[in-house]
């Protein structure tokens, strides 16, 4: 399993648990920071796509853009958590 896909499953776990204390957040802190500066920056593709001038756009998240969606979830996730 990849390493964003154990803590997406990480923290939906968290999210099931009744008894759900913050501090479990701690541990995956440092992921939502680097989640949240990879989500900050255009993916390697549409890099690609800029370098060679063709149209991109990844906030609007078209089909050819590979923005880690991953990243996404991750902010999504603990964010949640984070203000339950
Ligand atoms: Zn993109």
């Amino acid at each position: 399993m990849m390493e964003k896909e154990y803590v997406i499953s990480e923290l939906i776990r968290f999210s099931e648990i009744k008894d759900f204390k913050k501090e479990y957040l701690y541990f995956f802190k440092d992921y939502y920071e680097q989640a949240k500066i990879a989500y900050s920056n255009l993916c390697e593709k549409c890099i690609e796509y800029e370098k060679i001038d063709l149209p991109y756009d990844c906030l609007s998240n078209p089909i050819y853009c590979v923005k880690n969606r991953n990243d996404l979830k991750i902010i999504t996730l603990y964010e949640e958590l984070e203000n339950e």
